[in-house]
């Protein structure tokens, strides 16, 4: 694969907000989904004091070729970690916080219990602070997804990832038409929380199977939506295909504004809970 071209090049951030951030994950023994993925974006969030909580261990059922998440045998659930989670927002101030999870096939309720504890102590010690939690599929069960809709979160993400031409190769665990209907139940079980789904580009999709997909999000009732680079944590992993240009971002945000998404980030370095505050902020939102 050729050379990362510039606008993939990422500055690192190592200021004192970023020690801060990696004491009190440490104290409450907290992992975040950005060291576990190897997010460019680290750097910039955590010197921003923000960062996005991974619950329920680090190792995950699924094997999705993109991802950098360790596989194999998982952790119990830590009954500790919900109040943990709730003391690090506290101590980070953190006006907006993403929950995320590894996926728990294993578990009876998939971790849907956790990610309610997770949504209650938060809001019990920070009851400013907006909630976004980026769940697994619960393996399509309606009684999980319910469970987390009825703790009512600002936010309920659901990555579909990709296009669904490449969903054996990239995410062959899932199933895209799966994954679109976890978003529409949650707006069938609770239409006033915004959904957003979140897509890699540069695996080898063509801009018609892009924009068939952004359709089908619309048709999910998809509120939210971000697309970045895929990057390669490892050569282990499926390769990169095409550093997409920055115009084709640009175009893929357009085509989804005007196909009635109410908030869109789309560039090379985009990831699902980047400034995932930015849509709450946005005109579209604060005029309801
Ligand atoms: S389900 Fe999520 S955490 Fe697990 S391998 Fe796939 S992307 Fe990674």
């Amino acid at each position: 694969m050729e050379r990362k071209p510039e606008w993939l090049h990422v500055k690192l951030a190592t200021g004192d907000s970023n020690k801060k951030v990696r004491q009190i994950l440490d104290r409450y023994q907290l992992n975040t989904v950005c060291d576990e993925a190897l997010c460019p974006n680290r750097g910039k969030c955590f010197d921003s004091l923000t960062a996005t909580f991974m619950i329920l261990g680090k190792q995950c059922t699924r094997n999705c070729r993109f991802c950098n998440v360790s596989k194999g045998l998982t952790e119990p659930v830590d009954s500790e970690e919900p109040g943990h989670i709730a003391f690090a927002v506290k101590e980070l101030g953190l006006e907006y916080v993403v929950i995320t999870s590894v996926t728990r096939d294993d578990l009876c309720d998939y971790g849907s219990f956790q990610f309610k504890e997770v949504i209650k102590n938060i809001r019990a010690l920070n009851a400013k602070t907006k909630i976004e939690v980026l769940i697994p599929d619960f393996c399509g069960d309606l009684e999980a997804l319910d469970r987390v809709v009825k703790e009512n979160p600002d936010v309920i993400s659901h990555n579909v990832e990709t296009v669904p031409s490449l969903y054996n190769e990239v995410r062959p665990m899932a199933d895209y038409s799966q994954s679109l209907t976890v978003l529409k139940n949650v707006k069938s079980l609770n239409n006033h929380i915004f959904t957003k789904s979140g897509l890699m580009v540069g695996l080898g999709e063509t801009k018609e199977e892009m924009l068939t997909v952004l359709e089908d999000l619309r048709y999910a009732d998809c509120d939210f939506l971000t697309i970045g680079q895929y990057l390669a944590p490892s050569r282990n992993h499926i390769s990169v295909k095409e550093y997409v240009h920055p115009d084709t971002f640009n175009w893929y945000k357009e085509k989804a504004y005007q196909l009635g998404f109410k908030y869109v980030a789309s560039a090379p370095l985009v990831r699902s809970s980047f400034m995932a505050h930015e849509a709450m902020k946005s005109k579209e939102i604060q005029n309801g």
